[in-house]
């Protein structure tokens, strides 16, 4: 009689961030990475605030990822991201979360900023960090989408701004688009293509 061998414990890998649609977007994206990676996605304790004080969005995702790594002991994936307005100098960019305290009123306040304005591009960014369990960042990597902002909301699914953001390769706001398309043209979904194969490196080599 043969003995079945135990299944090795997956690792944990903690998301850094506080916000549900993040969390829900990168364990769809981690899931459909396949069972290579063998993780055990969670989302960082309750009612942690890491102060977001860098100076870019790759310097915000490195302190989350580090900060959240060391306090739970597990490898943390941090992102910061955010969306760039070409007509606004770059904003809200690093500031996208706190330029308006709530989805809908920030989107009015872009509304409002851009009244009159015909330049409409912008661009989303979404940069990636991995911390090792001592809280050390071993990798790093961004993703970007183009688009152009829309005059009026359209769509309902997503979060944040994606009612706004028209992805012109598409004809679609990030709101009108399936989860699948979203993470195929979008930023996020981007930035982990090119994080997947270092991970998968990572992983499957000896670190535990
Ligand atoms: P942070 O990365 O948690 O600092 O927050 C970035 C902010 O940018 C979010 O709260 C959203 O307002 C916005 N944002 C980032 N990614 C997206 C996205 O995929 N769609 C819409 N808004 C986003």
């Amino acid at each position: 009689m043969s003995i079945p061998s135990p299944q090795p414990a997956p690792r944990v890998l903690v998301i850094a961030s506080g916000n549900a649609g993040k969390i829900r977007e990168f364990t769809a994206l981690l899931a459909s990475a396949g069972p290579e990676l063998g993780l055990e996605v969670r989302p960082q304790p309750q009612g942690l605030e890491v102060e977001e004080d860098g100076d870019s969005f790759a310097a915000n995702a490195r302190l989350k990822a580090e900060a959240v790594a060391r306090i739970t002991g597990h490898w943390t994936l941090a992102d910061d991201s955010g969306l760039s307005v070409e007509a606004l100098g770059g904003a809200p960019g690093i500031h996208s979360a706190r330029y308006a305290s709530s989805d809908p009123e920030r989107i009015a306040r872009l509304l409002r900023e851009l009244a009159g304005e015909s330049n409409r591009r912008a661009i989303f960014t979404a940069a990636l960090a991995v911390a090792d369990p001592s809280g050390r960042t071993i990798l790093e990597v961004e993703g970007h989408c183009q688009g152009e902002i829309l005059e009026t909301p359209s769509g309902e699914g997503g979060f944040g701004y994606d009612p706004l953001f028209l992805v012109a390769e598409t004809s679609l706001s990030f709101a009108q688009m399936t989860p699948d398309l979203k993470r195929r043209v979008g930023h996020r979904g981007r930035a982990l293509d090119a994080l997947l194969p270092p991970l998968l490196q990572l992983f499957g080599g000896e670190v535990a």
